[in-house]
């Protein structure tokens, strides 16, 4: 038995990728996911929801001492709760996310989900936003999307949960899985924020388009942004293809792979 076959017997995957005339994996790591792909694209159903109201103005005394509405500068506004979210320690940010009514999502969605895996993880996986088995368990990629992403991890022989940490752009699932919109990624990016200063990650993975964007804060296509290090905060960042849309198309799989052995690479100094 060669190292391949070990690797996918391991794995279970061995007579599904010798099954299905795959082509053979580039390596003995990559076969760990690159096998996985009749894992068809669970795409959560449900309504959309109407976009409840945002957060509302505050009001003052106007010179003739009636009541008021005053609006507040969006950037005033924003600048002082993003200072506030980044004050907060574990605890208090979980209980801050939990209770966040901030966006439009909220409406929508069952539950929030904060994030997952080790306070402390050296590497940190970033998604765009749950989905709805996401949404009904609380804990981000546990779905089609997540069981490659466990592939994906092993490949690199990580374990979610142990030096991993995995979160999402958005804590609330977008009405009917659609992207995020700008104004949703803007309210909820500080709290991810204060969670990659608590974790002090050594390495971000963003996976996909939207995470890799909005932490970039550029818009770019997401060819273009793989192959290089970016840097997000003095944190090397790497981007690659959500798994998603590798379930959707497996051939990019081999490129993915290629985008992992840059963060193992990394990683390693
Ligand atoms: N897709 C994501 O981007 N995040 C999840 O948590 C699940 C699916």
């Amino acid at each position: 038995m060669d190292r391949n076959e070990a690797v996918l017997r391991e794995l279970n995957l061995y007579p599904l990728w010798k099954r299905r005339g795959a082509p053979a994996p580039i390596g003995t790591a990559a076969a760990a996911f690159h096998s996985v792909s009749s894992v068809s694209f669970d795409k959560p159903s449900g309504q959309p929801v109407e976009p409840s109201k945002a957060e509302g103005p505050v009001t003052g005394d106007s010179a003739a001492g009636e009541q008021r509405t005053v609006v507040v500068p969006a950037e005033v506004a924003d600048k002082s709760r993003e200072q506030r979210i980044g004050e907060l320690d574990w605890p208090q940010l979980k209980a801050m996310v939990r209770d966040c009514t901030a966006c439009k999502l909220r409406a929508g969605c069952t539950q929030t989900v904060f994030g997952v895996g080790d306070e402390q993880a050296e590497w940190l996986f970033v998604g765009e936003g749950p989905g709805a088995d996401e949404d009904a368990q609380g804990e981000p990629f546990v779905g089609q999307a997540g069981k490659l992403l466990d592939n994906m991890l092993l490949a690199i022989k990580l374990r979610r949960g142990k030096n991993v940490y995995i979160a999402n752009i958005v804590k609330c699932r977008p009405p009917n899985n659609r992207a995020p919109e700008a104004d949703e990624i803007a309210t909820c990016l500080p709290y991810l924020k204060r969670q990659i200063e608590l974790i002090k990650p050594r390495l971000i993975v963003a996976l996909g388009k939207t995470a890799a964007t909005a932490l970039l804060e550029r818009d770019a296509t997401l060819g273009s942004l793989r192959g290089t290090l970016h840097d997000f905060n003095g944190i090397p960042l790497i981007v690659t293809y959500h798994p998603a849309y590798l379930l959707r198309s497996p051939m990019e799989k081999a490129k993915a792979w290629q985008d992992l052995c840059l963060a193992v690479n990394t990683m390693a100094g």
